[in-house]
């Protein structure tokens, strides 16, 4: 039995709103507006390093073009009400995000407070993303971390999807190699974690399925040969696949607790959802329905033969889980990553209690103890 439908409710729900081009002349089909005004929202190194101006040479001459480069890691609540305090004084027609999952989820921010602040302007939201990893320009969920309590927020609302995404290969490649890594891992934990959400459907299957095939496939040539447009566009889908397979499904343990860990000790949010991957896929298959999840989708990548034995197939994907991130020299241990035993002791019931309230929990079908997060953070 392939497909297994007994992890979520009875009621399937797909919403696909954005137009998605891709592909290595995707830039093409920007700038054929006229006298409109363009915020750009971008992320800082990217207009520094003049990444930027691939996009503002496509735009048209009739435009009025606003570049705002305050967007950095982990989008600070400050940046984002900056930017609504600032909407009103540019009146924006269009906003563009420019950047990694960071610079969208920031416009996200942007435009969700600006409705509230009441920005009624028509806007139309285009996403341009340059890592492959978070998916945000499909989802309907930014993350806006509030830097006073230490705790990320995901927001959700439709109203945040971008109308249109480009995904053009040629703006990562120079995405470096542990970034490419992490952001990397980032779309395996969306796929992975979209698979046993309880918002689990043939659809967001069938899109998660795929962004599996193609991390395992391609992620690692990404690493060593960042100028492979090929292997960079397969990534991009992925990143793409997996984010829509979230939008549909939701996610869970996974996400809860990387937030926290993100949020605490500034981890990159790939490399915080990578260093527990493998200890919440051990985790969820100790219950029947989720590892019999586990199995198929690894008997289905070929990762274990169709007679392998459940217990063994989930082994065989998180062993070929361990040896992507051991072949891109990916830390492995919060300690390798100068997170010690006590630092996560001390912080163990603050990153319980986030961990409950974070909305990923809401999809998680089984929900974890603080006992058993101690067990995924020191396993
Ligand atoms: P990022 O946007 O923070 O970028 C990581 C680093 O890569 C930055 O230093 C950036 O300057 C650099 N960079 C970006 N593009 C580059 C390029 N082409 N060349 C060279 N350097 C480049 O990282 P990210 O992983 O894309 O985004 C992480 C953020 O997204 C986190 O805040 C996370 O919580 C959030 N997130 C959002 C969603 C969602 O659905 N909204 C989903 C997952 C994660």
């Amino acid at each position: 039995e392939w497909v297994l439908h007994s992890l979520g409710d009875k009621m399937n729900q797909i919403y696909i709103k954005t137009k998605v081009v891709s592909g290595e002349d995707s830039l093409e089909r920007l700038g054929k507006f006229e006298d409109k005004t363009i915020w750009l929202i971008a992320d800082a190194f990217l207009v520094d390093n003049k990444s930027v101006n691939q996009i503002t040479e496509k735009l048209d001459k009739s435009n009025k073009v606003v570049v705002c480069r305050d967007v950095v890691p982990d989008p600070p609540l400050e940046v984002v009400a900056k930017g609504v305090a600032l909407i009103h004084s540019v009146q924006p027609d269009i906003i563009i995000a420019y950047g990694g999952g960071s610079a969208i989820d920031t416009a996200k921010g942007v435009i969700y407070f600006s409705r509230l602040a009441k920005y009624e302007k028509e806007l139309r939201f285009i996403a341009i993303p340059t890592t492959s990893g978070t998916g945000s320009e499909v989802t309907s969920v930014t993350v806006i971390t509030d830097t006073q309590t230490q705790i990320k927020y995901p927001i959700e609302d439709d109203g945040i999807l971008p109308d249109e995404v480009i995904l053009c290969p040629r703006l990562t490649v120079s995405v470096p190699p542990a970034v490419t890594a992490n952001t990397g891992m980032d779309v395996l934990t969306h796929a992975l974690e979209a698979y046993v959400a309880t918002g689990a459907n043939t659809y967001s299957d069938a899109l998660a399925e795929k962004a599996i095939e193609l991390v395992f496939h391609y992620l690692k040539q990404c690493y060593h040969e960042g100028d492979n447009l090929m292997a960079r566009s397969r990534m991009q889908e992925a990143s793409n696949l997996a984010g829509s397979a979230f939008n549909i499904a939701g996610l869970g343990m996974n996400h809860s607790i990387a937030h926290q860990l993100g949020a605490l000790f500034h981890l990159p949010h790939g490399l915080a959802n990578a260093l527990i991957l493998n200890g919440v896929i051990r985790k969820n298959a100790e219950y029947e329905d989720m590892k019999k999840r586990y199995a198929i989708l690894a008997k289905k990548l070929n990762i274990a033969s169709l007679d392998t034995k459940d217990d063994d197939a989930v082994e065989l994907l998180c062993s070929e889980i361990r040896k992507c991130q051991q072949e891109m020299t990916m830390p492995l241990t919060l300690r390798e990553c100068n997170v010690t035993t006590s630092m996560l002791q001390d912080k163990i019931d603050i990153i319980y209690q986030n961990a409950m309230n974070d909305r990923c929990t809401q999809t998680a079908k089984y929900v974890y103890s603080k006992g058993e997060i101690v067990n995924v953070l020191f396993g």
